[in-house]
């Protein structure tokens, strides 16, 4: 059983030829929504990777509130401990130009509530296999947690995104530390993803750098690194890459496969995802990545 404790927001996408300046209006192209958030991404990740999972998090009063609930029940996450608070749910308000690039303004809205443990949190993380937690809420309620998690004997994986300094507690109670390589750069200051997986191995037992297209890179504490490439596909969208791996991973260690070898099946299910469009949407299910992780 995954408990996974963080974000979900809406993702507001607008496609322009050029983004506009200070000041300056444009035509846009296309306008979509897609549900997201890191949190509710690697949720919707492990459960599709076919783990049992349950989303702590909190959405507003807006339609957007109830339409990132059902996603996620149709996803097959628990959200009885999902909270529904007065306000705004959170947004990612995305411009996309024609070169691809993109602009991102991210509106915390009732993820911003997520400052504590209610009761029910903590006895649903007491009871879990494994706890996830990211960045994208409040450090508090991620710190509050991950005691709570290692206190009473839970592994506690935490994707250090957005990048920003650690709180030492938080570091002291996560058990693997999941960075990509910008993230692994800015904890340490090694540009070098050996060297800040070498370095965050002062912090944390075990440590994953992925390494986009390059694969991931696993350091544990009193072992030789494992570098695991990635399948080598054509990528069309590796937005939410890192959360599909995440996510992946997480069932499998869930079920008691051991790291490294569960960093095959993630990368497996991370190189499903990018070959097709979206975040959520483009994470693979539970057979495919059997089908493909055999081929
Ligand atoms: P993030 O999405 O957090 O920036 P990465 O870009 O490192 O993280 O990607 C996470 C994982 O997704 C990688 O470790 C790899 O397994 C997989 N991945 C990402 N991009 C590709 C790609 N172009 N081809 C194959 N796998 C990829």
């Amino acid at each position: 059983h995954i408990v996974v404790l963080g974000s979900t927001n809406m993702d507001l996408v607008a496609y322009v030829p050029e983004a506009p300046r200070r000041g300056e209006t444009v035509t846009g192209r296309e306008f979509r929504t897609f549900p997201g958030g890191k949190g509710a991404n690697q949720a919707v990740a492990a459960a599709r990777a076919g783990a049992t999972v349950s989303m702590i998090g909190a959405v507003g009063t807006d339609a957007f509130g109830t339409q990132l609930r059902t996603a996620l029940d149709h996803s097959g996450v628990d959200t009885d401990l999902l909270r529904t608070v007065e306000g705004a749910t959170g947004t990612a308000h995305i411009v996309v130009d024609d070169d691809g690039g993109n602009a991102i303004v991210v509106v915390p809205g009732a993820n911003a509530t997520l400052t504590g443990l209610t009761h029910g949190d903590e006895a649903l993380i007491t009871s879990a296999d494994l706890l996830l937690l990211q960045l994208e809420i409040p450090l508090d309620g991620v710190v509050a947690a991950a005691r709570h998690a290692r206190e009473h004997g839970v592994r506690t994986v935490l994707t250090p995104a957005p990048a920003q300094q650690l709180p030492p507690e938080l570091l002291d109670a996560t058990d693997l530390l999941i960075p990509n390589e910008h993230e692994a750069a800015a904890l340490t200051g090694a540009a070098d993803p050996h060297a800040a997986a070498h370095a965050l191995l002062d912090r944390v037992p075990e440590v994953v750098v992925t390494l986009g297209a390059e694969g991931s890179l696993y350091a544990a504490r009193g072992a030789e690194p494992v570098t695991v490439p990635a399948p080598r596909v054509t990528a069309v969208d590796t937005t939410g890459a890192g959360d599909t791996f995440v996510g992946a991973l997480a069932a499998a260690l869930g079920e008691g496969r051991p790291l490294p070898s569960a960093l095959g099946w993630a990368s497996t299910a991370a190189a499903l995802s990018v070959q097709r469009p979206g975040a959520a949407a483009a994470m693979p299910y539970r057979t495919e990545i059997d089908a493909a992780a055999e081929a």
